[in-house]
């Protein structure tokens, strides 16, 4: 049987270990891929620290793929061998009542690539063929990877939950690996920016993507300097990609009365909200998880054009995966990094 080199997660809270295992064969209905790149994402560091009930050990993690078409299973049709692809995470019933209306990141049976399946840390995956997408070979694989969850999911957080439009003021907090995509999509839809981050580092970045304002708020009041350069508008939007009980209430505390605040990162369990504050100014919470489908084609069809161009920190080889982590658990990763196979 063919082997290949696949970082396996063995047990949680210990490295993963770069492993030999068999190639594995496409079923009926999926296409078995070559990984040529695999984005690394703060969920690993959850997966890692055993924070997903559903992700049992050992397998294989990475939900960030791109790669080429290199078998097909039976039943597939519409894919030529050697097609570049990105693979979608979320493998969909396709029947529930979410997935039948579009919103099939809420699908009630929902399986993930990378979660409650192998993901793309390995140089051979296999996946059904409805999760894979074809992009332009003008685009370079490790752009590619990041597309399917740090575009997509901002993409789906801007544009169908923030609803942001042309002239909105929106605020990303803690830009980053996903906030530097949003800076992208946001700029598409005509918003005027602010990004925080206690990084100089990461605001030079956010600065050069196009935010219009950056906020140290190590050194700055958050409040304050937004109310000062919104002339006390405050923002209608606020994306909170730290996901802390802190964040979540200064993102309340910045945003104008009937503003929202998205809910895009996570990282401590749960968050307190003043009643005075948020529901009789009637601001709103949003939670998102992922994307949509079609958000995905067109987020794939805005970084072909040039609209977008996923940012990428770093690239590593997958045999360097745990020093990987290391940086991006340290914050030493400044934005999204990615594995290259
Ligand atoms: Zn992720
Ligand atoms: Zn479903």
């Amino acid at each position: 049987m063919n082997k290949m080199k696949a970082a396996v997660l063995k047990q949680f809270h210990q490295d993963l270990c770069i492993e030999e295992i068999p190639v594995p064969s496409p079923k009926r209905g999926e296409v078995l891929v070559k990984v040529r790149a695999s984005g690394l994402c703060g969920t690993d560091l959850h997966i890692q620290n055993g924070r997903l009930a559903t992700v049992k050990t050992p397998y294989v993690p990475g939900h960030e793929t791109a790669g080429e078409v290199w078998e097909l299973g039976e039943g597939v049709t519409g894919f030529e061998i050697g097609d570049p692809v990105i693979v979608a995470i979320d493998i969909l019933c396709n029947t529930c009542r979410f997935c039948t209306t579009g919103r099939g990141n809420l699908c009630t049976r929902l399986v993930r690539l990378g979660f409650e399946r192998n993901g793309g840390h390995e140089e051979f995956m296999t996946a059904p063929a409805e999760n894979l997408f074809k992009f332009s070979r003008k685009v370079p694989f490790e752009k590619a990877a990041v597309i399917p969850d740090a575009v997509a999911c901002m993409y789906h957080a801007i544009k169908n939950k923030g609803q942001v439009r042309a002239s909105d003021k929106i605020c990303i907090l803690g830009v980053g690996g996903l906030g530097f995509q949003g800076i992208q999509i946001a700029r598409h839809f005509g918003a005027e920016i602010f990004c925080t981050s206690r990084k100089d580092q990461k605001l030079e970045i956010a600065r050069q993507f196009g935010a219009d304002h950056t906020i140290n708020t190590d050194r700055e009041n958050l409040f304050e300097r937004i109310r000062e350069l919104t002339i006390g508008e405050m923002c209608d939007v606020v994306f909170d990609n730290i996901g802390t009980d802190f964040s979540i209430q200064a993102g309340l505390d910045i945003c104008r009365p009937g503003g929202k605040v998205v809910m895009v990162g996570y990282e401590e369990e749960s968050f307190h909200a003043g009643y005075q504050s948020t529901a009789m100014k009637e601001k709103e919470i949003i939670g998102i998880r992922g994307s949509n489908r079609r958000d995905l084609v067109e987020t794939i069809r805005l970084v072909e054009k040039g609209i977008l161009d996923p940012y990428i920190f770093k690239t590593y080889p997958l045999d360097e995966i745990n020093r990987a982590m290391a940086d991006l658990r340290s914050g030493k990763s400044l934005g999204r990094t990615v594995l290259l196979i």
